[in-house]
C-alpha cells in the first residue's frame, strides 16, 4: 500500500515557534492534519494553499488533531463541515467548560506555590490561560487513541505520543512516514509542557517521562521521515532522537549539580536555568525545570520533600522512585 498523496500547507502563526505546517492527505477521505492558527491571516494562507491543491476549505471531509495547541488547533470551527478527530485529553482544551478552567486555575495556582514563586509573580497566573485564547472552540466528533486505523487512509494507523501534550498522537503509515506534530522538530526541542491533572485530586502528568518514552517510541519504529509541525523534515530519526535524549540527560545532570550545591525550590533552579527568560515565558521555562526535577527524582538522582502545601524542597541524594 503506498502512501496517499501529503501536501504540506505551511501557515504564519503570532507565535515565537514561527511557522506552523499542516498536512493534507488525499485518499479515500481528504483529511486535513491540524488547522494552523485563528487569526486572519491563517485562514487567509491556508485557503489559498488549499486551492492551489485544487481545494476548497468545505471540500476537507476530516480534521485529525495531533494535539491542541493553539498553532495548530485554532481553526476548527472553520472546518465546521468536517468531522473532528483528536485525543480525548486534549478535548478539554477545545472544550474549555466550567468544571475544566476551575482546574485548570486550582491546579497552577497549587503548582506556582508548590515550585516556591514568590507572591509578586502570582499575577503571572492568569498569563498561563493566554494560549487558551487562541485555541479554536469545538466538540470532538471522534476519539483517536492508539492503534487506531486511520478513517479514509488505509495503511495508516494511531500512536499516542503524549508528553509534549497529554493529548499529544501521530500518524504512522505502513510505508514508514510519521506525521508527527511537536513530537519531533529538527531545529529545536519540543517542551514537555505541565497539563492540569484528569481530577482534582489525581496527580499531575510527569511530562518529561512521558515525552522521552514517546521519543523511544518512535525511534523503535525505525521510521523511514517524519513531517513535523516546524521546520525540515526529519530523516534520521533514529540518531536525532538518541541525541536528544542524550542532551536532556545532561540538562538534567546540570540541574542536579545546582541541587547538590544547594538545596532549593523548582523557581530558584528555572531562574539559574533561564535567568534571561524566565519571567517573559514563566509557564515554558518552568515546565521545563520541573520536567528535569521529575526526572532525576524518577531516577533517584535527587528527592523532593514534602512541605505540607508549601514549596517543593529538591535534595540531592536518592529516595523513593515515583
Ligand atoms: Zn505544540
Amino acid at each position: 500500500m503506498k502512501d496517499p498523496v501529503i501536501h504540506q500547507l505551511t501557515i504564519p502563526t503570532p507565535f515565537a515557534v514561527g511557522d506552523v505546517h499542516t498536512y493534507l492527505m488525499i485518499g479515500d477521505a481528504v483529511t486535513l492534519v491540524d488547522t494552523g492558527p485563528d487569526t486572519a491571516e491563517g485562514k487567509e494562507v491556508l485557503t489559498a494553499r488549499l486551492k492551489e491543491t485544487g481545494l476548497k476549505p468545505e471540500d476537507i471531509d476530516q480534521v485529525i488533531l495531533t494535539h491542541h495547541h493553539p498553532d495548530h488547533a485554532g481553526l476548527t470551527e472553520f472546518f465546521h463541515g468536517a468531522r473532528l478527530f483528536a485525543h480525548k485529553n486534549s478535548e478539554r482544551f477545545l472544550l474549555r467548560d466550567d468544571s475544566f478552567m476551575n482546574l485548570h486555575d486550582f491546579f497552577y495556582a497549587e503548582f506556582f506555590k508548590q515550585a516556591g514563586l514568590p507572591e509578586q509573580y502570582m499575577i503571572l497566573l492568569d498569563k498561563m490561560k493566554d494560549p487558551l485564547k487562541a485555541m479554536g472552540r469545538r466538540q470532538v466528533d471522534h476519539y483517536l487513541t492508539e492503534g487506531d486505523a486511520l478513517p479514509g487512509h488505509e495503511g495508516w494507523r494511531v500512536i499516542e505520543t503524549h508528553g509534549h501534550s497529554q493529548g499529544h498522537i501521530s500518524l504512522v503509515s505502513e510505508e514508514g512516514s510519521v506525521i508527527g506534530g511537536d513530537l519531533l522538530i529538527r531545529h529545536i526541542s519540543s517542551n514537555p509542557l505541565i497539563e492540569p491533572p484528569f481530577g482534582i485530586n489525581q496527580p499531575r502528568p510527569l511530562p518529561q517521562l512521558q515525552y522521552n518514552q514517546s521519543l523511544n517510541k518512535l525511534s523503535s519504529l525505525h521510521p523511514r521521515i517524519v513531517y513535523p509541525g516546524h521546520g525540515e523534515p526529519v530523516s534520521h530519526v533514529v540518531e536525532l532522537v538518541k541525541n536528544r535524549l542524550k542532551k536532556q540527560h545532561e540538562r538534567a545532570m546540570y540541574v542536579k549539580s545546582l541541587i547538590e550545591y544547594k538545596e532549593t525550590t523548582a523557581f530558584e533552579v528555572c531562574k539559574q536555568l533561564f535567568p534571561n527568560i524566565y519571567k517573559k515565558q514563566l509557564g515554558l521555562t518552568l515546565s521545563e525545570t520541573v520536567g528535569q526535577l521529575d526526572y532525576l527524582i524518577y531516577n533517584g538522582e535527587i528527592t523532593a520533600a514534602d512541605m505540607n502545601g508549601e514549596a517543593i524542597i529538591y535534595q540531592a541524594g536518592s529516595g523513593v522512585k515515583l
